[in-house]
């Protein structure tokens, strides 16, 4: 009770010790978390009753709301989250979103009428994190059909149904350097892997094949709905009709294959290219499709809902795919330079996951020459000069490069590379000062006293230290909140080597410092 009487009492408290279930909303909001979030909808809902007077909330009813939901109220209020500064992500988000807008290149996907239609300035940007923080912008509640986004799903059906060996008995793992409705197989007669064509209608075949159609598309959709998290899911039954009516290539790629044994025994070929299209016309909206991807990033639990739906050992499996072959014929160059893991479909939909982190989905129907929504691409590139997202990011000094790390808190890395250079100035250690100076940390830099390094340095008697700061040109005459100098300092402790090394850059002035200082 002591935890939750400390978050009840972080909130400012009427006369009879209620506090404001506007203020508790707001909070959350904050955070991320909004009161139709699945998990905290059913507490939310019953502190706003009719019952309940006035919108104050008592302590007992806020401990009621907390204990329904396991730590995430205690977390989301005390800014723990995974992404602890929600608002400037969504700053972030938005300064994409309004940079993307007037980008009017490429165009809609035009072999089937459904798609050509679609009006092409659409855009849907929606965000969910590993905690189920959400943020959407745009279309967001119009739907789409999932078309090759539906691939990586069932890639990982086929994996949980009959392990990966099996199913790589079946289809390959290598990007096949082709289109991605290319007609070829690999070596072994089999498709290339399971994010083209041929190898996604394979894994139709592998998805409950002794169940009858209806059940098997049952199945999938069911899949998609827990996945979603509440968002509505649909199936766009003009959208399927028309693939099947312009289908000879997904067909001749079906006999293809066929004719080089690669099917399962017992496949029924047609049955299983039209349950492709099934599968490729499942729709949902921008926000269902960033909590599919939430749970890709979470590794297969839907953040939203905390059910397990797919094996971490699955997700793994088929982020890996993603990463190597899930943007078409821009899949290397998306790797090389987005770093991520993704998957894009004709409809526009781009999933993009960030392990660990976030799933984000975009959906804009114009797509480049390569079949990916345009401002997808451009989407993901300017994710990642903004955050350091990229799987080898963490191998280069990104502070320097401005990108920045939104797991951490606010200010996060600038006082933890204040406090490296600080403690290092403190001790005598000039590799450590080395070393954080190197990584972008301003060697002035002063702790919320107005303390530098060098007042440090100097007020230990830590020549050599402060020889390299000064070679850094750090400020000799900052001055902390008492008025000390870094000189005053070491003629206080009576370093005389320091204060010679002080002495001549400062002119030989000495600030004295407020009597009430602390006792250095
Ligand atoms: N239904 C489309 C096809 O199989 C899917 C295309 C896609 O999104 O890549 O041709």
């Amino acid at each position: 009770m002591s935890g939750v009487r400390d978050l009840f009492d972080s909130f400012k408290k009427d006369a009879e010790g209620c506090i404001s279930r506007v203020e508790i909303a707001a909070r959350l909001q904050q955070a991320g978390i909004t009161p139709d979030d699945p998990r905290i909808r059913d507490a939310w809902a019953s502190i706003e009753g009719p019952e309940v007077d006035s919108g104050r909330v008592s302590l007992t009813q806020f401990a009621s709301l907390c204990e329904r939901n396991g730590r995430l109220m205690a977390r989301a209020i005390t800014g723990e989250l995974i992404i602890p500064d929600f608002p400037s992500l969504i700053a972030d988000i938005t300064e994409i979103y309004e940079r993307l807008l007037p980008e009017r290149g490429g165009a809609v996907a035009d072999y089937i009428p459904q798609l050509k239609r679609v009006p092409p300035d659409q855009l849907a940007i929606s965000v969910c994190t590993v905690d189920g923080q959400r943020f959407s912008i745009g279309d967001t509640g119009v739907g789409f059909c999932v078309q090759s986004v539906c691939k990586p799903i069932n890639y990982c059906l086929t994996l949980e149904e009959h392990g990966a060996d099996v199913v790589h008995r079946h289809v390959g793992r290598e990007p096949s350097g082709l289109g991605f409705n290319e007609l070829t197989v690999n070596g072994k007669g089999l498709p290339h892997n399971p994010m083209i064509n041929s190898g996604a209608i394979m894994s139709c075949a592998l998805i409950q094949p002794s169940l009858d159609v209806a059940d098997r598309f049952d199945y999938v959709a069911e899949t998609w709905r827990r996945l979603a998290a509440g968002s509505p899911v649909g199936f766009n039954n003009s959208v399927y009709l028309s693939e099947r009516h312009t289908a000879d290539r997904n067909f001749a790629l079906g006999y293809f294959m066929r004719e080089h044994g690669a099917f399962p025994k017992d496949t029924e070929l047609i049955e299983t290219v039209e349950f492709y299209f099934q599968c490729c016309s499942v729709e949902l909206d921008a926000s269902g499709l960033a909590s599919v991807a939430s749970t890709l990033a979470n590794g297969g639990t839907v953040p939203l809902s905390g059910e397990r739906v797919f094996s971490t050992d699955s997700v793994q499996k088929c982020l890996s795919l993603m990463s190597s072959c899930g943007m078409y014929d821009y899949s290397g160059e998306f790797a090389f330079s987005i770093g991520l893991p993704a998957k894009s479909g004709v409809s526009g939909a781009l999933m993009l996951v960030i392990p660990q982190v976030m799933g984000i989905s975009i959906w804009s129907p114009r797509l480049d020459a390569l079949g990916n929504s345009v401002r997808g691409i451009e989407f993901c590139k300017e994710l990642v000069k903004k955050y350091n997202f990229h799987v080898y990011d963490s191998l280069v000094a990104s502070e320097q490069e401005g990108k920045r790390d939104p797991r951490l808190k606010r200010n996060q890395t600038a006082i933890e590379g204040t406090m490296r250079l600080l403690w290092s100035a403190s001790k005598g250690d000039v590799d450590g000062v080395r070393t954080v100076l190197a990584s972008g940390v301003a060697a002035s830099s002063a702790d919320y006293d107005g303390r530098t390094a060098l007042h440090l340095a100097a007020s230990e008697g830590h020549l050599a230290v402060v020889s390299h700061l000064l070679e850094h040109g750090v400020d000799v005459r900052a001055t902390d909140r008492w008025g000390g100098t870094p000189l005053s300092d070491a003629e206080h402790a009576g370093h005389t080597a320091v204060v010679e090394a002080l002495k001549p850059l400062t002119g030989g002035l000495v600030s004295v410092p407020d009597a009430g200082k602390k006792g250095a």
